[in-house]
């Protein structure tokens, strides 16, 4: 299969809302009057960001998940996608699944692929991904103020609990393993409570490296401190209650360090954290149920700089917690 058969049958879709799709040398998108465009790009590569025996569809899914997790966190609609693949050869049974899992994603967001570039070479996903959000309401990373909530969506750890069982460093049971890879392999981008969270939150961000990393972020940005109670955040962790108590994997010490670990700098989540005035609970809650899923308040913005976790008393805990980067882990 040449270069053009493959990009043809995998990849070349009708269009509806962009003025020109696949098969020319740009694609051609409208510009809404009183929009502004948001864009956001995310490389996958294989050994760094993914298994190479990973399921192609699950792949497919993840590399515009992610994505599209970076609109949600600016609170811009989805609107169109490119795709740049670097395949080592053209396997249909690969392409065929790889294709579905990223055009099913796509359909279910209306955001459609319209271009892209197709190379021989070590398996590389560049997805680009544009959205709209009106001008000047995007959620930015500067917007906290202290005073502020701190809230996160879903749940957070999980992703990493698999990973760290799939690199043989802890062993799961199989159930809670499939439970947990759920998660890695096939994150949810919450695009519908970030479009809920305009004029809501005051500032957001999605978590990919990590709770603390990526609320640091927000931080830094904003020029504001937080604190975080850790007693609510271990919560957080789905599988808590199947690596804690009486029948849990690890005795008690191990399961709320391991537990905590995973919340606070555990990455791939894909869940959003994001900021609000105390004056905004009752329109964050409205938002959670427009985005279909529940936030859990695990803070506040503070004026003095730094991040603080606390327990449930208010009393320090220290932060041994450090978020992913690829440069400084290695
Ligand atoms: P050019 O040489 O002008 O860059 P190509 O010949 O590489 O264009 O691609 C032909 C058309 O197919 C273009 O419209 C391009 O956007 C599209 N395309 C190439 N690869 C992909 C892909 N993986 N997914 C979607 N569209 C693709
Ligand atoms: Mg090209």
């Amino acid at each position: 299969m040449g270069e053009f058969e493959l990009i043809e049958r995998f990849f070349k879709r009708p269009v509806r809302k962009a003025a020109l799709g696949v098969g020319d040398d740009c694609a051609l998108l409208h510009c809404a009057p009183g929009m502004q465009m948001a864009i956001s790009t995310d490389l996958l590569v294989q050994g760094r960001h993914f298994f190479p025996d990973v399921d192609p569809f699950a792949l497919g899914h993840k590399a515009l998940a992610v994505n599209l997790s970076d609109l949600a966190a600016c609170g811009a609609r989805p609107l169109a996608f490119t795709l740049a693949l670097a395949l080592p050869q053209a396997r249909e049974e690969w392409l065929e699944p790889f294709s579905r899992g990223l055009l099913v994603l796509a359909d279910d967001h209306g955001c459609e692929l319209i271009g892209g570039d197709t190379t021989l070479g070590p398996l590389n996903i560049c997805v680009t991904v544009f959205g709209e959000v009106p001008t000047g309401q995007a959620l930015l990373r500067s917007g906290a103020k202290p005073g502020d909530d701190i809230y996160v969506s879903g749940t957070l750890g999980d992703a990493y609990l698999a990973l760290k069982s799939l690199l043989g460093e802890l062993a799961l049971p199989d159930a809670l393993l499939a439970k947990t890879r759920q998660r890695l392999e096939r994150p949810t981008p919450r695009v519908a409570l970030g479009l809920a969270l305009r004029g809501v939150a005051s500032a957001a961000a999605d978590i990919s490296d990590g709770l603390l990393g990526d609320l640091g972020h927000i931080l830094e940005q904003s020029g504001v401190g937080a604190s975080l109670d850790t007693s609510v955040a271990i919560h957080l962790l789905a599988a808590y209650a199947d690596i804690s108590g009486a029948s849990g994997l690890f005795d008690p010490s191990q399961s709320t360090a391991l537990a905590l670990q995973c919340v606070l700098s555990g990455g791939d989540d894909y869940e959003l954290v994001f900021t609000a005035p105390a004056a905004q609970r009752a329109a964050v809650a409205t938002a959670a149920l427009q985005g279909g899923v529940a936030v859990t308040r695990l803070g506040q913005i503070d004026s003095a700089p730094g991040l603080r976790l606390v327990d449930g008393h208010g009393h320090a805990v220290a932060n041994q917690f450090a978020s992913f980067d690829h440069f400084a882990n290695g």
